[in-house]
């Protein structure tokens, strides 16, 4: 078998070749799927490594598709969308995909995501000494200590929480309900504003150690949705 096992799950015929034809030149193995009954059916004949997925299906709403493969397996799942489906997106990531590109885009921002979620699913995201890391922020999951760049940033309890579930979800995008869940409790998944002036706080302290530009594109605002959280690995290496 070459690469890993990306299945396609799209139901227009000449995207799917066409995702198809390109993923299968770049290395990997390609399986495909029009429905979300053939979805299953791939799914359960042979797992895949990784799952594109349409949410816009004939049979059923591919967010199905997301819950059925997240039973089993935490495979990572990007989510190929249509402009303005957000109320699907937040849907198919609440139902645990990882990731979301809006349709159309280009294959070398597909071929990024599908590498970032791949890293991810390769390793544990804290290293051996308890810290995650992200360019030059760096959190210390014993010490529950914060340094940007070799400097202390002294974060409020609720601070730091949002941080290390955003450094824990490096290549991902996390929703706002998501966020919230997990930092205030299910009581508080409609509070967008409350996140919304952390975020800000966060991102204010966080800089006061380094130029704001050298925390560009760790922590960016997905419009509607949520958050996207860069990838670590990415950030050290050229995407090709
Ligand atoms: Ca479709």
């Amino acid at each position: 078998m070459s690469g890993p096992v990306i299945l396609i799950v799209e139901d227009e015929e000449p995207a799917r070749r066409a995702l198809a034809d390109y993923l299968g030149r770049r290395g990997y193995a390609v399986l495909e799927a029009a429905t979300a009954h053939e979805a299953t059916r791939q799914w359960d004949a042979h797992r895949a490594d990784l799952v594109l997925l349409d949410l816009g299906l004939p049979d059923l709403d591919g967010v199905e598709v997301i819950r059925r493969i997240r039973r089993e397996a935490t495979t990572p799942i990007i989510i190929l969308s249509g402009r303005g489906d957000e109320r699907d997106k937040i849907a198919g990531l609440e139902a645990g995909a990882d990731d979301y590109l809006t349709k159309p885009f280009a294959t070398d921002e597909l071929n990024a995501r599908i590498r970032a979620v791949l890293r991810r699913a390769g390793g544990p995201d804290a290293d051996a000494q308890g810290c995650l890391r992200l360019g030059p922020i760096e959190l210390d999951t014993v010490r529950r200590e914060v340094h940007v760049a070799g400097e202390l940033v002294r974060l409020t309890p609720r601070e730091y929480e949002l941080l290390k579930v955003m450094l824990s979800s490096q290549g991902r995008v996390l929703t706002k309900a998501r966020l919230l869940r997990a930092v205030w409790g299910l009581a508080y998944t409609d509070e967008s504003t409350y996140l919304h002036v952390y975020v800000n706080r966060l991102r204010r302290k966080l800089s006061a150690a380094v130029p704001a530009a050298a925390l560009d594109g760790l922590i960016e605002t997905e419009p509607g949705i949520g958050y996207r959280i860069a990838d670590h690995d990415s950030l050290l290496e050229p995407i090709v």
